[in-house]
């Protein structure tokens, strides 16, 4: 008895091992090289299957929702919801560390605010009532009122007003936060371009005088206007109405867009656009210049308000000054459409069958398309591996940025036509010529449009280049 249960135990035990240096072997595989056949990407799937798009397929009419469902980028769990999938998380966190840089170049702190919003605070501003049909509304189980943040003055101007009188010298403050906002919208569509629920960049700030206020105001504005031009993206900064949030001056961001749901007025003849909404109704000549105003369209992507002292009097957030005496901040806020950004580039940028991103935040640098099994170039794998090996070793800012299309069950031609729709930047293929002497490997640039064939130090120069986001 004793005897065979010590053997079955020698046995397992060796079985263990076996098992144990297989799995081994194949974690470190996997930490080194990331294989496409091993993503959770939903692509191909039929719109008529989804249950969130029942019925509404005349609905999918722009280009980034297009684009993004087809590719397994998002998926619609619910009218205007939508679940993020690993490609759009990763390129959405690039994009939040763009974001948080030009914050924190202009001196913001980054926050965190609860989504969950007393309405009692709502009350103060008397914006419970003034945004009836678009706040999400809940109780909990004490019977007290709650709404999901759709934006958060009140929170925020809350807050401030709590810590007692803050000194002068602690001023400007800039605070910020990146979170997920609740809108009931009445009509969610076109994707991530007008959805329920969605993440926002929102800043608050404030200042100890209106002078002061309006020159951190030009701060912020700066700091949109860099983050856009490094993500490459072509945008005009309009005058805007004030809206539901108030104030006295306002700008938008707007990406200018024929499925754009905003009408911008520029004038020819200056710098002046408006949103239509922010001019006199039938207004056709520029108030500047008297130029004649042209009509497009715009995806609003980022929107800015001076505030003056609208909420800080209504909830007393005051600084004390040099003499001693309380004096109501000047407040100013800041919104960026984080997911609204992402598909609003995409619909800028991209062809109708192929995804452009703004290189700097597009979830893969790199796609690596080894041979065919089974084609005469199948030799040429090791290559591809080696090279791609080779360039996370000299080129630390890929490491995890690049990744092999080890699907080669498939021809060349289906998973280029792929890496093209879901647009890496560059995708490196070993076609005909990688049996070349020496290997010739075909290198597709794609947000250049150029194609080029580089021996395997040619590619390693070319990506050492690179900016890492
Ligand atoms: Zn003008």
């Amino acid at each position: 008895m004793l005897r065979r249960g010590r053997r079955e135990l020698l046995f397992s035990l060796d079985a263990w091992r076996r098992h144990h240096s297989r799995f081994q072997h194949c974690r470190v595989a996997r930490t080194k090289r990331l294989l496409q056949s091993q993503f959770f990407q939903p692509m191909n799937f039929r719109e008529d299957t989804v249950p969130a798009l029942q019925g509404k397929l005349s609905e999918l009419t722009c280009k980034s929702q297009q684009l993004m469902l087809q590719a397994g980028l998002i998926y619609p769990s619910s009218p205007g919801c939508y679940s993020y999938l690993p490609y759009t998380v990763r390129a959405m966190e690039k994009l939040i560390r763009l974001i948080d840089k030009e914050m924190q170049a202009i001196g913001g702190q980054k926050i965190n605010m609860p989504s969950l919003c007393s309405a009692e605070l709502w009350r103060v501003s008397e914006r419970w009532d003034l945004m009836a049909s678009e706040l999400f509304r809940l109780r909990d189980r004490h019977n007290k009122a709650y709404c999901l943040g759709p934006t958060h003055e009140e929170v925020i101007t809350d807050l401030i007003a709590s810590q007692g009188t803050l000194s002068y010298k602690q001023f400007p403050l800039l605070l910020y936060q990146v979170t997920r906002k609740f809108r009931d919208e009445p009509k969610p569509r076109f994707g991530l371009l007008r959805s329920r629920e969605f993440y926002m960049k929102d800043m608050y700030t404030f200042d100890v005088s209106e002078e002061a206020a309006h020159h951190t105001y030009n701060a912020v504005c700066d700091a949109y206007c860099h983050l856009l031009s490094r993500l490459g993206l072509q945008f005009v900064k309009v005058q805007a109405s004030t809206g539901n949030i108030g104030g006295q001056m306002s700008h938008e961001f707007q990406l200018p867009a024929e499925i754009g749901e905003d009408r911008l007025l520029v004038c020819s003849g200056c710098q002046f656009s408006a949103n239509v909404e922010a001019v006199n109704p039938g207004q056709t000549l520029c108030p500047a210049c008297q130029g004649k105003l042209a009509e497009t369209k715009g995806i609003e992507i980022g929107h800015t308000f001076y505030l003056g002292t609208k909420y800080s009097s209504s909830f007393n957030a005051a600084y004390s000054n040099a003499q001693n005496q309380p004096v109501l901040a000047e407040m100013g806020c800041y919104g960026l459409g984080v997911t609204r950004m992402l598909a609003a580039a995409i619909e800028v940028l991209s062809t109708e069958d192929s995804i452009r991103w703004p290189g700097l935040i597009a979830p893969y640098q790199v796609c690596f398309i080894p041979p065919k099994k089974g084609s005469k170039e199948e030799s040429a794998t090791a290559l591809v591996e080696a090279l791609y090996d080779d360039i996370t070793e000299a080129t630390p800012q890929l490491k995890g940025d690049m990744l092999l299309d080890d699907r080669s069950h498939f021809s060349i031609g289906k998973r280029l036509k792929d890496a093209k729709r879901l647009g890496y930047p560059y995708v490196i293929v070993a076609g005909k010529r990688v049996l070349d002497t020496p290997s010739q490997f075909e290198v597709w640039c794609q947000n250049t449009g150029e194609v080029v064939f580089l021996s395997r130090e040619g590619v390693m120069g070319l990506l050492n280049e690179m900016q890492a986001a």
